[in-house]
């Protein structure tokens, strides 16, 4: 791929803008085993999203003036934690407004060119779905400036004393960005966005209606109480959600169970190793590890990441979120530390210092 790029004519007319932008950038992303499973549990329209309330309002009404007026919608930005819905959302607003959507993400674009041919292609209305924009290079982001503002791009061809900018305009497209850390976010960039929403964690009864409709979907007889006793466990999470119903329904085939009952969360969700709060391993190691290595903190995220071998995005993105919001940790000016919630949390559940089997258990 990389010999082919560097072999790319310069000029404008031989660039192949079909090929150079849906070929290597518009993926899927997040796929995983469970990912054909993922993608026919999302929700389409907005009426099957279930929750966050106060966004699905606000983002009605933005729809509604925007199909009244006849208008491409306003450029989105959704922020919060990972599997919370934001790229579901981005397909929702795609349906609802009768669009095409084409999705990348931050970090697939390594140089502003990898954008041309995905802009170029835009329809009128199209939506193109950058997941991870924190993660777009500053250039790539200048890059960008003038295709949010007024919908054209300068780009420079051929080198040297040949080179020569070219303008392009765009049709008017609406870019949707989702990001899990929205403070990494320059304001220019966030300026740009004519709209912008925050998903929160989901509260155990939105969550409970959500496995009972992946349930559905899935054809998994499960008793309310036994979702809920799931939803309770699911970070607050959709995506850990559906994963815990998948590993659960595994367990009840395994051992010919026919519906799933509280009992059978119980066992199924003891061999994954989510305790009765929630908390999976890893969570439990950087509470553990904070406790015993640090004194309870405070603690630098750098220092923390590397006594745990984990990277500074995984705990920064995916563990510390929900430990903030259950009460679990507490960010200072200082570090990281533990409350006295996860002291307790973690003698009730069994993980003093006399477990080791903590550290090497895989997540
Ligand atoms: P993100 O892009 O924020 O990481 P996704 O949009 O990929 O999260 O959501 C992960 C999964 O969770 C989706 O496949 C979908 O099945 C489910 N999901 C997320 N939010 C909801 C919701 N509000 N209602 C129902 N299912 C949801």
């Amino acid at each position: 791929m990389k010999d082919e790029k560097a072999q790319k004519p310069p000029l404008r007319e031989k660039i192949d803008f079909e090929r150079l932008g849906r070929e290597e950038l518009l993926t899927v992303q997040k796929e995983d085993v469970d990912g054909v499973v993922e993608i026919s549990l999302r929700p389409r329209k907005i009426g099957e999203f279930v929750g966050q309330e106060n966004l699905k309002e606000n983002l009605r009404i933005a729809l509604e003036a925007a199909r009244k007026r006849k208008e491409p919608l306003e450029h989105v930005l959704l922020s919060g934690p990972p599997g919370l819905g934001k790229t579901t959302l981005a397909h929702i607003i795609a349906h609802e407004m009768g669009a095409k959507i084409m999705a990348t993400s931050g970090p697939a674009i390594e140089r502003a060119g990898d954008l041309i041919g995905i802009l170029t292609n835009l329809e009128e209305g199209d939506i193109l779905f950058i997941d991870e924009i924190h993660r777009l290079s500053k250039v790539v982001e200048e890059f960008i400036y003038p295709a949010m503002e007024d919908f054209k791009i300068d780009f420079v061809v051929d080198k040297g004393p040949y080179a020569k900018t070219i303008k392009f305009a765009l049709k008017r497209f609406t870019l949707i960005g989702a990001t899990t850390r929205q403070g990494l976010l320059s304001s220019p960039l966030r300026d740009r966005f004519g709209v912008s929403f925050h998903l929160e964690f989901y509260e155990p009864e939105d969550l409970t209606k959500i496995i009972q409709r992946s349930g559905k979907l899935l054809s998994i007889a499960i008793e309310k109480e036994a979702a809920f006793e799931l939803a309770r466990r699911s970070r607050g999470t959709p995506r850990v959600a559906n994963k815990l119903l998948r590993r659960v329904r595994d367990y009840a085939q395994v051992k010919s169970i026919d519906k799933i009952t509280v009992e059978v969360v119980n066992k199924a969700l003891l061999g994954h190793g989510i305790d009765p709060s929630g908390l999976d391993v890893l969570d439990r190691k950087v509470l553990k590890t904070i406790l015993e290595v640090y004194g309870g903190g405070p603690v630098g995220i750098e220092s923390l990441a590397a006594t745990l071998n984990e990277e500074v995005d995984t705990i920064v993105d995916v563990v510390e979120p929900y430990l903030l919001k259950s009460g679990f940790l507490k960010r200072t000016a200082r570090g990281r530390e533990t409350t006295p919630l996860a002291s307790g949390h973690l003698d009730l559940s069994g993980n003093s210092s006399k477990s080791p089997d903590l550290f090497s258990a895989k997540k």
